[in-house]
């Protein structure tokens, strides 16, 4: 499983305009994925939203795109915007900070939106 250096730029900054970047531990990363994937997390510090978006695209991307798998090497929203349509690529990158967005602000660990701005529900994550 990859990015390209691309979309790996976008999601970059999608996490840093929402001031998500400083929570991003690679030292930590392979640890951290493991417990995100395994349900234990011990605690906020435990939380890593560039992991944790990372994870969630791909595991996106292999339900819903043909003929990838979670061996596959070609990045996942390259894929994605070939076997759609060009801007959907974008539209994951925002949706998946949203989510890690939301889930920071759950644990305290960045701020709640602006009024106006509102996170989109938890029932379009699924
Ligand atoms: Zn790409």
């Amino acid at each position: 499983m990859s990015l390209c250096r691309l979309h790996n730029e976008r999601l970059q900054d999608a996490l840093k305009k929402r001031d998500l970047w400083r929570l991003v531990k690679p030292e930590r990363a392979k640890e951290l994925a493991k417990r995100w994937l395994s349900g234990d997390m011990r605690n906020e510090g435990d939380f890593d939203p560039y992991v944790v978006c990372w994870l969630e695209i791909h595991a996106h991307a292999v339900e819903l795109l043909r003929d990838f798998g979670p061996k596959s090497r070609a990045c996942a929203l390259c894929e994605v915007e070939r076997q759609t349509r060009p801007g959907i690529a974008s539209q994951w990158v925002d949706r998946f900070a949203d989510l890690v967005w939301a889930l920071a602000v759950k644990m305290g660990l960045a701020k709640p939106p602006r009024s106006g701005r509102s996170f989109i529900s938890e029932a379009h994550l699924h």
